[in-house]
């Protein structure tokens, strides 16, 4: 694809750095790419020089970790103004939200008789994210568990007996300081969040009020009637679709940049309509 609108680097749980991520994509012949690292912007500024110098179109984007009472939203966001204050107090609060979860986790795992080193998973964590993905890969190192798969299956997932869900926002407050901060909003993989046509409807009613610009249709894991029914839906709600390879690096095996994504004549009508949008 020409475009990847969903990258991890180390600022979350991707293994490439920044300026890594920028190179492979100009190595892939990608013309533009945004990196949206989980709840954090740390990467950004990296990523901005590096792609600016060796010439590859750069949006500063963020993957939104957000819960309602039954389900986990992503919600993503692009060309993100970085001096938006209250933005920035808002994402420091999810870091707290997130590093209270850690803590808890923590005495979860004790519970189960696994001593957990938090700083020590700090370590494996280059960047000032700790997610469940660097637990998954503590809990391989230490031999709790043969593999990431089985961390989340016994310990970290939904039914895992560490399982703490993390205080998110619920997805509307995400989407209204998005829309407030500027940027272009998008529901990260509908079908990931559940996959039940009514329900994301829904979802998708709701929150195009507050603002929601788009809807992931094109994503990895995705059949060719999945993509074509989120197309239909974002046409039936007359909001744009958004695409993107969820690359983590080592920490999501078969998947590179830009296997996913959109073609740059779809990406040119996000940009169009943010060049138009709330900004103005
Ligand atoms: P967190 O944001 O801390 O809740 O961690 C969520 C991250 O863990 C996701 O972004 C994935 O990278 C990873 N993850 C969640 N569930 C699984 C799973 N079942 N297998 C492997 N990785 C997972
Ligand atoms: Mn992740
Ligand atoms: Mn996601
Ligand atoms: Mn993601």
């Amino acid at each position: 694809m020409e475009v990847d609108l969903h990258i991890h680097t180390i600022a979350s749980d991707g293994t490439f750095t920044p300026e890594e991520v920028i190179l492979e994509a100009k190595n892939r012949g990608l013309k533009a790419i945004a990196i949206t690292d989980h709840d954090t912007v740390d990467g950004l500024l990296e990523a901005k020089n590096k792609a600016k110098e060796i010439g590859v179109e750069f949006i500063q984007g963020i993957e939104i970790s957000c819960n309602t009472a039954e389900y986990e939203v992503h919600i993503l966001g692009y060309f993100l103004n970085l001096e938006d204050k209250k933005f920035m107090n808002e994402l420091e609060e999810l870091k707290k939200a997130r590093d209270t979860r850690n803590l808890k986790i923590i005495e979860k795992l004790k519970d189960c008789g696994i001593k957990a080193n938090l700083e020590e998973i700090a370590n494996m964590a280059p960047g000032n994210i700790i997610s469940r993905l660097h637990f998954a890969n503590y809990l391989v190192k230490i031999g709790v568990v043969n593999s990431k798969e089985e961390a989340f299956d016994k310990y970290l997932g939904k039914r895992g007996k560490a399982y703490i869900p993390k205080e998110n926002f619920p997805p509307e407050r995400a989407v209204k300081m998005l829309s407030e901060n500027g940027a272009f909003v998008s529901l990260a993989h509908p079908k990931l969040i559940i996959n039940n046509d009514g329900i994301i409807e829904n979802m998708i009613s709701n929150l195009v009020k507050l603002g929601l610009n788009g809807i992931e249709a094109q994503y990895g894991t995705f059949l060719p009637s999945d993509v074509k029914k989120y197309k239909k839906m974002a046409k039936r709600h007359s909001i744009l679709i958004t695409g993107g390879s969820d690359f983590h690096g080592a920490n999501r095996e078969g998947v590179n940049i830009g296997d996913t994504g959109l073609t740059y004549s779809q990406f040119r009508l996000i940009k169009e309509k943010n060049s138009g949008g709330s900004r103005l």
